[in-house]
């Protein structure tokens, strides 16, 4: 097993941190750094800046805009942009409709819609999860009838990540509820959030940020060459894109930029006279996440290296997820303490020189309860790993 790059990939990892280093707006990494909000533009500034290099949709098949990179240089290229501070690729567009149209999609839906998301001009949300079905997402209500050249739908999904910014939706609907096995009857539509009869309302989470949205559909009427792969077989898309939504969240290049600052912050900080970065216990936190964190990359690297070889990484996978969130999780409840009262949401802090940074602590630690319950909570990831590797 080879845990080093190769020569070669060393050059592409240079060559893709000089042009980040050039490319990148400041003003949207200052964003990114310090964890304020980023706008629909500021998302789809860097969208586009990557776009127009030809570097937005590496993993897509070449013809259709991607870059022929290897599993390895794909891996480069995200970590080096984490570790950049660059805003995210908002991945339901680019990560999850465009595989699926890929595999699944006639040629009139994928000249329709993937030149449209390469260019960043369609937003997409993704409508899985309703109320009641989450981790069980079979038992999902929303209900489409065929009504001559259109479905209807109706019901309610949740959870919905940036519905608001969004132009489309992809959404897995019931279009046969007879059936006895609850995969089956199941479709994946894909509708215009412009439709007459669909309202968006927004859930604001616990650090006041609203990313996550409630979507009504109210007798919704959508044309049937809305409908990807057959009617009823929508379970089979839905699995082909979880697949690809487990990948990119282990984030070890944005954990190691968070990790570096967090050492810094503890640098200035004193306890007692004394730099935070001096106290034996804190010491000893901070370097159980930092070992942590190599583990990830190592096991990264080891996942890379199957890759090499021409073997896909089976369900093991769901480590990354699992490890990468808990690491998240563990640098921002760090962060917490090395900024101590300063990480109080909305007080005032003058006598500090990262007052932005630390004034945003809290509620980036709030934000970052979420990252261990979607794309499949940890415990799903758990049982997966269960199930498929260790076969109980
Ligand atoms: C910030 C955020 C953004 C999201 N964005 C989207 C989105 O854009 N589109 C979308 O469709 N969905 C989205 N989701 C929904 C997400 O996929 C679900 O929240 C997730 O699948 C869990 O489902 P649930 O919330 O219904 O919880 P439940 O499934 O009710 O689970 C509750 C708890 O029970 C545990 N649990 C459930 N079943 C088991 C089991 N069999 N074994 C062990 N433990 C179990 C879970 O791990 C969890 O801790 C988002 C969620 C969040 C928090």
């Amino acid at each position: 097993m080879d845990l080093n790059y190769s020569a070669e990939e060393t050059a592409f990892r240079d060559e893709a941190r000089g042009w980040l280093s050039q490319s990148l707006p400041h003003d949207l990494r200052d964003k990114v750094v310090n964890y304020r909000d980023l706008s629909k533009d500021d998302l789809l500034r860097w969208h586009t800046i990557l776009a127009e290099k030809g570097w937005v949709a590496p993993d897509w098949p070449v013809e259709w805009g991607g870059t022929g990179w290897t599993a390895v240089e794909r891996y480069i290229f995200e970590e080096e942009m984490g570790y950049a501070g660059c805003p995210p690729l908002i991945p339901f567009g680019l990560r999850m409709c465009a595989p699926v149209l890929f595999r699944f999609g006639t040629e009139e839906q994928k000249k329709r819609y993937l030149p449209r998301i390469y260019q960043g001009v369609d937003f997409w949300c993704q409508g899985y999860s309703e109320p009641g079905a989450g981790s069980d997402l079979a038992s999902l209500k929303t209900r489409a009838v065929r009504q001559g050249d259109h479905y209807v739908v109706t019901g309610q999904k949740i959870w919905t990540t940036l519905a608001h910014f969004a132009d489309w939706i992809f959404c897995l609907v019931r279009t046969d509820a007879s059936r006895e096995k609850r995969q089956e009857g199941i479709s994946f539509l894909l509708i215009d959030m412009r439709s007459p009869g669909i309202t968006v309302r927004p859930i604001v989470l616990m650090d006041g940020g609203q990313d996550v949205n409630e979507v009504f559909f109210d007798d919704v009427k959508v044309p049937v060459e809305n409908l990807v792969h057959e009617e009823h077989k929508g379970w089979t898309v839905a699995k082909h894109l979880l697949g690809y939504e487990r990948m990119g969240t282990g984030r070890v290049g944005q954990s190691k930029r968070e990790l570096q600052t967090l050492k810094e912050v503890a640098a200035r900080q004193l306890k007692g006279g004394r730099p935070l970065m001096d106290d034996p216990r804190f010491r000893d936190r901070l370097t159980r996440v930092e070992v942590e964190l190599m583990a990830l990359e190592i096991t990264n690297l080891r996942f890379l290296d199957q890759l090499r070889g021409g073997r896909p990484p089976g369900a093991e996978v769901s480590l990354l997820k699992i490890k990468g969130t808990e690491i998240q999780q563990g640098i921002s409840e760090l962060m917490m303490q090395a900024a101590g009262p300063f990480a109080q949401a909305f007080r005032p802090v003058d006598n500090m020189d990262f007052d932005h940074f630390t004034a945003r602590l809290a509620a980036r630690y709030c934000n970052m309860r979420k990252v261990t319950i979607y794309a499949g909570s940890n415990e799903i990831q758990r049982n997966i790993i269960a199930k498929a590797t260790l076969g109980l």
